[in-house]
């Protein structure tokens, strides 16, 4: 897998660390809860996981991807994919 880093361009997936689903990012308001813990476990299609270019710029990135097929949709920084919602 190739992961295309916005500020180092394409490269190896090993250089990167997977630190979760990026839906930690999401957290809805107080009432939400129940649904934000629950539901977000979704282990097959179009996914959205926090990665962290480690071996690299060291960057926070939401990598939108497919789980099953490992394609990748969008890679964007942690702060471009919260304001754009
Ligand atoms: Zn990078």
């Amino acid at each position: 897998m190739r992961i295309d880093c916005p500020f180092c361009g394409p490269r190896m997936g090993e250089e990167f660390v997977y630190l979760g689903d990026a839906a930690m990012l999401e957290r809805p308001e107080d009432g939400a809860t129940v649904d934000y813990v629950f539901l977000r476990d979704n282990p097959t299609g179009r996914h959205r996981e926090l990665w962290r270019h480690e071996g690299g710029c060291g960057s926070w990135l939401v990598v939108e991807r497919n789980v099953s097929t490992h394609e990748i949709y969008s890679v964007r920084l942690v702060d471009e994919a919260r304001h754009a919602g």
